[in-house]
């Protein structure tokens, strides 16, 4: 650290899961360059949810540098390989969006294009079968080996999780203060916060503020005002209920999403219960019918009482305002259907540290910040509004709602393309690729009117050898893995709560 600059000291307000993410990345990864304070209110605690994830975040945990056995021990997790997705195109229907690549694709176009020329000329197999994640999610099995270079995720004990990565932030110096904070002080000058002042008259300064006290958005809401941009005409759904249950069965290694007449319910399954919710849209459906609806579906007994979550879907129009950086739910929520919440305060976090100041906070580092916040935001808000808007669904005023509401121009595009070529907009650095939408599309019923026409190039045979090559590959390396829960038993059990 040069002498000219001062040591800068960074003060996270709220003690959730993005809390302890960023005090714990920060801490660690600019070790002495800064000093990391954290508040947490134990009155208030934290929402408790939030146990569904997507596979950066083993990228996320490796630079934190987590043991992967003895974090899943810890928090008694599971392997995710995807979520399987129940009625969302049609009653009845069930697909896979799974991790990981699906078929070979080639210079011109994806490997959809073959699959769909396959279809013209009698081959069956659907297009998940030339998937290996999605293969073994089905046959329920797992292997967490470089060999095999499976891609997955993990469902995690949302509060086990943050005290995990709180003992990871207080191992790097972060101070632990716990109390509520009533005030924020500003500097009358530019707007900067200054100091925080709990419930006990403590005052605790800071130059740089990351808000994470959740919905509540306590600095960037509540002291700086900064604007909410409010997506709830795409994103209807703005309530849920969530209740844990007792393990049922051998977990599954996937989330399951099972639409319902109003919305939506997730079971994630975990080494020692179940998590269960149900998201809905309380113009649809009310709050008791909700929860009922959720008691019936459970697939064992509950074992809390259910909570109620009502929220906005939508995002913080400038995540970085001044000198707070908002992350996690205080910085926006679309909803939890494809788990990307936790991802999306990772994310924020990382982009932090690689704009992180160095010396005084310059226009040009917020700028930069919100305008990657706001293309990750629009990318993901798409890619999660297509599975409500591409349904065939009509048997409810929700699904019919849903169905015909208008969408952002960049999705309507991106169906349109698809629909009617097979293609896709090239985005760069999309968290979800092609494989995941074609996954998704395909699976809410979306088939294309064409594919590319270098497709044709491939004979018959050839075409045969190819898709027999690769779906012989998944086959083999299926079969070879244990069951998803002779692997947990052999590689992270925990030990009984
Ligand atoms: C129904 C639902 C389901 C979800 N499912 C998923 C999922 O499957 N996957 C996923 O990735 N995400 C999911 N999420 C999102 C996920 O729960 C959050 O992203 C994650 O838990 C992080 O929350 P947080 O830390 O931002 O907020 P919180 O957990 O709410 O933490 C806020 C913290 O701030 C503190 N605080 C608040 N006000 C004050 C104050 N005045 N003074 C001091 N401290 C204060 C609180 O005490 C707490 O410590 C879901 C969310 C909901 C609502």
């Amino acid at each position: 650290m040069d002498s000219d600059v001062q040591k800068k000291r960074v003060v996270v307000a709220g003690g959730g899961t993005s809390g302890w993410m960023a005090a714990a990345a920060i801490s660690k990864l600019l070790a002495n360059q800064v000093e990391v304070a954290l508040i947490e209110s134990e009155e208030i605690g934290r929402i408790g949810v939030g146990e569904a994830t997507i596979p950066p975040l083993r990228e996320f945990n490796k630079l934190l540098g987590m043991d992967e056995q003895h974090f899943m021990r810890s928090i008694h997790a599971t392997f995710k390989l995807g979520i399987e997705f129940v009625n969302w195109g049609r009653l009845g229907d069930s697909y896979i969006h799974s991790f990981g690549v699906t078929g070979k694709d080639c210079w011109a176009c994806d490997f959809h294009n073959f699959w769909l020329s396959g279809l013209k000329k009698g081959f069956t197999d659907e297009y998940g079968a030339y998937c290996l994640e999605l293969q073994a999610a089905k046959a329920k099995r797992m292997l967490g080996s470089e060999k095999y270079g499976v891609h997955y995720a993990y469902h995690l004990d949302a509060g086990l999780y943050a005290e995990f990565l709180k003992t990871i932030a207080l191992a790097n110096r972060t101070e632990h203060i716990k109390g509520k904070i009533e005030k924020v002080f500003t500097d009358k000058t530019n707007g900067f916060i200054t100091s925080l002042e709990l419930h006990d008259g403590r005052r605790i300064d800071g130059d740089l503020f990351v808000d994470c006290t959740g919905f509540r958005a306590r600095l960037i809401e509540g002291a700086l005002n900064t604007q909410y941009e409010p997506y709830g005409h795409y994103l209807p759904c703005d309530s849920a209920v969530a209740v844990q249950s007792e393990s049922f069965g051998e977990p599954r290694p996937y989330t399951q999403a099972i639409a319902h007449h109003a919305g939506w319910q997730w079971r994630i399954p975990l080494q020692h219960r179940v998590g269960n919710g149900f998201v809905y849209c309380s113009r649809f459906i009310s709050d008791d019918e909700a929860q009922t609806l959720l008691m019936d579906n459970l697939e064992s007994s509950a074992i809390t009482e259910p909570r109620m979550f009502k929220y906005s879907t939508g995002r913080r129009i400038k995540a970085w305002n001044k000198n707070c950086v908002a992350v996690g739910l205080a910085s926006g929520f679309l909803e939890p259907v494809e788990s990307t919440s936790i991802h999306l305060a990772m994310s924020a976090i990382l982009r932090l540290l690689r704009l992180f100041p160095r010396g005084e906070i310059k226009q040009s580092h917020l700028d930069e910040f919100n305008q990657q916040t706001k293309m990750e935001m629009d990318q993901v808000r798409d890619f999660i509004i297509m599975h409500y808007k591409a349904t065939e669904r009509d048997d409810s005023a929700f699904w019919r709602y849903c169905k015909n509401m208008e969408i952002p121009e960049s999705l309507a595009h991106r169906l349109k393309l698809f629909r009617e070529t097979a293609a896709f907009p090239i985005k760069e650095k999309e968290l979800f690729k092609i494989d995941s939408w074609t996954q998704v599309m395909l699976g809410q019923r979306i088939m294309p009117q064409q594919y590319h026409p270098i497709v044709d190039l491939m004979g018959e045979q050839e075409l045969g050898n190819f898709f027999g090559k690769i779906k012989e590959g998944v086959n083999q390396a299926v079969v070879k893995m244990p069951t998803h829960q002779e692997f947990i038993d052999s590689y992270c059990k925990s030990t009984p709560m």
